[in-house]
């Protein structure tokens, strides 16, 4: 991989030059008819818009061997650009025996029983799911999250070209917030923004993270802020993708930050919390959305205590200048002397007064109103707002809400 690697300029915008965009015109549409059909699950669905839509450019489709295996080892597409997690398309031995599925044979991918995607099969082949896991995760262990879903993998993966041929219909509270990256890139010209600092987000923000955003403002000398929410899985306990996005939102709707200066959109991914090597991906993700620079915080994209606090920090003098710039920060918290606390500023550290998820979980509970330098009023309204509206009471993510939640998008009836 060594010589390739070096020869390629992993500098350009979108990533690998070309902002990759498959999506089928009616006429190529309608050749999809005779193809074997192939149902798939919401998380390989999501992916298909993802790769059609070019958020994850250079990438044409899901990966072939070649490509997860320079992932998994050198943080390399076979291609020689940086990429740092697989993107897979699993079945089983039997299902491609069974269906005669043949490299070179091109597939039709169902969703919600629609036609969402043409599959083009280059490569079909097996993969070792516990070296891969160590490669990515760090760790083979299987209470990491990451390292459950490589486990439940089926024993083959299909790589190749996807073609969208049904958009997809986003759903309310998140057609508003969803830009594809050519749709991003149009705003930010329109908005006049060249220098655009993203701040990923899965929380409702308080105030430490609206001080994150502020801070990252300023480092970067930037013109705007993107807020790029990720809608995706949730495990019980986290905040409802609803109330993440409606609370992000809110915090413009309410003057916290000037519409010219800020925007709320939403990325449609699962997390893999796969600490250092998804701060790369979400980089890469947010590069093809047109920005420039990204505010990476503490354990970034990490869970439990699998990475260090700051890995994510360090993985960036690690790997070549990919193009977009991480903009490193360290923790705001409250103060209750400074208002706004940073980590290694002021000297009432000992005072020190995180702004927990127990904090807020406590607060509703007992019907109270948080302190207005700690959590946003109005966020804290929405945020109760969206879990009766759609959280079954609760504005954190319950068994009940993920057997019953709204899909983030439908594929319309052809
Ligand atoms: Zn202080």
């Amino acid at each position: 991989m060594g010589s390739t690697a070096e020869k390629v300029d992993n500098t350009l915008s979108p990533h690998g030059g070309t902002l990759v965009e498959r999506v089928a015109g009616p006429e190529e549409a309608r050749v999809t008819a005779g193809l074997k059909a192939i149902p798939v699950r919401g998380q390989i669905a999501t992916e298909c818009l993802s790769l059609a839509y070019g958020f994850f450019s250079p990438l044409e489709g899901f990966m072939t061997e070649a490509d997860v295996d320079g992932v998994a080892k050198d943080m390399r597409l076979a291609s020689g650009y940086v990429w740092s997690v697989p993107i897979l398309f699993d079945l089983s031995a039997e299902q491609v025996n069974d269906l005669g599925i043949k490299e070179g044979e091109t597939l039709l991918l169902t969703y919600q029983d629609q036609p969402l995607a043409a599959f083009e099969v280059e490569d079909i082949y097996a993969y070792d799911k516990e070296f891969l896991a160590a490669q990515i995760y760090g760790t083979t262990d299987e209470a990491h999250p990451g390292v459950q879903r490589t486990y439940r993998y089926q024993d083959r993966f299909l790589g190749g070209k996807i073609t969208l041929v049904s958009p997809p219909r986003l759903q309310a509270p998140f057609d508003r917030f969803f830009f594809t990256p050519r749709q991003m890139r149009e705003r930010f010209a329109e908005n006049g923004w060249e220098r655009v600092v993203a701040y990923q987000s899965r929380n409702v923000p308080h105030v430490g993270h609206e001080w994150l955003m502020k801070s990252a403002w300023f480092a970067a000398g930037a013109d705007a802020v993107l807020v790029s929410a990720v809608i995706g899985e949730k495990k019980v306990g986290d905040s409802i993708d609803e109330a993440v996005i409606l609370g992000q939102s809110m915090l413009q709707e309410a003057g916290y930050f000037l519409p010219e200066v800020h925007m709320t959109s939403i990325l449609l991914w699962d997390m893999r919390y796969a600490g250092p090597r998804e701060a790369v991906f979400h980089a890469l993700v947010r590069k093809n959305l047109g920005c420039t620079h990204h505010m990476f915080g503490r354990d970034h994209a990490g869970v439990g205590k699998y990475y260090d606090p700051y890995a994510a920090h360090r993985i960036f003098e690690e790997i070549p200048d990919i193009g977009i710039k991480p903009v490193l920060t360290l923790e705001w918290f409250y103060c209750p002397r400074c208002g706004p606390g940073y980590e290694k500023l002021c000297g009432h550290q000992d005072q020190k007064d995180p702004i927990s998820g127990t904090w807020i979980r406590s607060l509703i509970a007992d019907g109270v109103q948080p302190d207005q330098q700690k959590f946003r009023t109005e966020v804290f309204d929405t945020m109760l707002e969206a879990g009766r509206l759609y959280g079954d009471g609760s504005p954190f993510v319950s068994e009940a809400y993920l057997a019953n939640r709204n899909p983030v998008f439908i594929v319309p009836p052809v």
